[in-house]
């Protein structure tokens, strides 16, 4: 068997061992229901209210503020469909490369007689403060942008963002799934009204994630039912899963020393790989993901690139994981300036705490010349001495 690298940590990432045992211990012990009024319930309940207390004190609220979802999609979701259903307010500004999650909920917010601003970013990913404070009106219900791009790694300034909503009575909301378990994020340091994020990007399962919502904000709930999560979100609580969220979050936050590590290997890859001829690095350079790199790499097809980096055993994504079955090129390598032909030769490298300087000298030895490889069989290739 060869060797075996996973830096596809945007799309998702390995059940960490600790939030495994977690889960095992929630399916095989406390499987009650937290609703029940019995020893068995009471004791769900207890092990629901603690993990809300430990995942609530990582993000700085309070744990009424912290409500547990099926995924980042469906926190999305509600964090816009809620705040519009209980505002008279019609306008929503968001950015042109936030995930689909949010675009295709503004997109059908729209339908309903919502208009949207899409804001434009600069080169690097960063949305345009300037176009922010032009569009804001009193109209404005809800400023959405996420805080770190899923696919190019670009951070963007919430706190800064979330002043200018505010200014205008509008809310602040921010899609942090790609943002937390990489960085340390703190809500109340941030401004936001809500924060959406997801397990499976931190290490836990897939199907459980959360919205944080600061107390006071006037939010519809989105699923009818038995009036879990304080009436907000029905649903028999996904315990296990919320249990090995929790520990997720602790596992996380108490690493984040090892953030250095984390970006010095990204910077060794992007240093390495941008010496490729006709390669760019897409993304802002330093602020960024610790363990984003996206780069173009003209006249060959981001696809071919991970096919064959597949045959040598190195998982990666070109562009999202989310649009790579579909032929169009990234919305967000097109929004930074990108032309089609750049952004099609893409790649996504994602690293976590798991990844090794031995991953990244095997990436070294195997990327460069698959590209070449790729680009002597490409008609329009004018060489490397070009
Ligand atoms: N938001 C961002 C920025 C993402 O990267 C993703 C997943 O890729 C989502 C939302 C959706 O999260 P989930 O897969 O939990 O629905």
């Amino acid at each position: 068997m060869g060797r075996f690298v996973y830096v596809d940590n945007a799309a998702t990432t390995a059940p960490a061992p600790e939030v495994i045992a977690e889960i095992d211990k929630a399916m095989s012990d406390i499987w009650g229901n937290p609703s029940s009024l019995h020893v068995k319930g009471r004791e769900a309940k207890h092990a629901l209210d603690n993990s809300r207390e430990r995942i609530s004190s990582k993000l700085g609220c309070s744990a009424n503020e912290l409500y547990f979802t099926s995924c980042g999609t469906e926190s999305n979701n509600w964090a816009l469909k809620g705040t519009m259903a209980m505002t008279q307010r019609k306008h929503i500004i968001t950015s042109k490369i936030e995930h689909p999650a949010v675009l295709n909920t503004c997109k059908a917010l729209e339908k309903n007689g919502c208009r949207v601003t899409y804001l434009n970013v600069d080169g690097d990913g960063v949305v345009d403060l300037a176009q922010l404070k032009n569009s804001i009106t009193d109209d404005t219900a809800v400023v959405a942008v996420m805080m770190a791009n899923n696919e190019i790694g670009t951070l963007e300034p919430i706190k800064e963002i979330a002043e200018i909503a505010h200014s205008k009575g509008a809310l602040m909301f921010t899609d942090a799934v790609q943002a937390i378990g990489s960085i340390p994020v703190d809500v109340h340091e941030l401004g936001v009204d809500m924060l959406s994020f997801s397990g499976h990007k931190m290490h836990a399962p897939k199907g459980i994630g959360g919205l944080y919502i600061k107390r006071g904000t006037r939010i519809a709930n989105l699923i009818d039912g038995g009036g879990q999560e304080r009436k907000f979100r029905s649903g028999t609580e996904n315990l296990p899963y919320i249990m090995g969220l929790a520990r997720a979050f602790e596992l996380a936050y108490d690493r984040f020393d090892d953030i250095p590590r984390i970006i010095a290997m990204r910077d060794r890859l992007i240093d390495e790989l941008t010496k490729i001829p006709y390669s760019r690095l897409n993304g802002h350079r330093t602020n960024r993901l610790p363990g984003n790199i996206n780069i173009s790499f003209e006249f060959i097809e981001g696809e071919s690139l991970l096919l064959l980096l597949d045959m040598v055993g190195i998982c990666i994504s070109t562009g999202s994981a989310c649009s790579s079955n579909s032929l169009e090129p990234s919305h967000v390598l097109l929004s930074i300036g990108l032309p089609h032909e750049k952004a099609h030769g893409s790649l996504r490298i994602s690293l976590c705490h798991n990844n090794t300087e031995e991953d990244i000298d095997y990436i070294i030895e195997q990327l460069p010349p698959i590209v070449k490889r790729l680009r002597d069989m490409s008609p329009i290739y004018p060489g490397d001495n070009n």
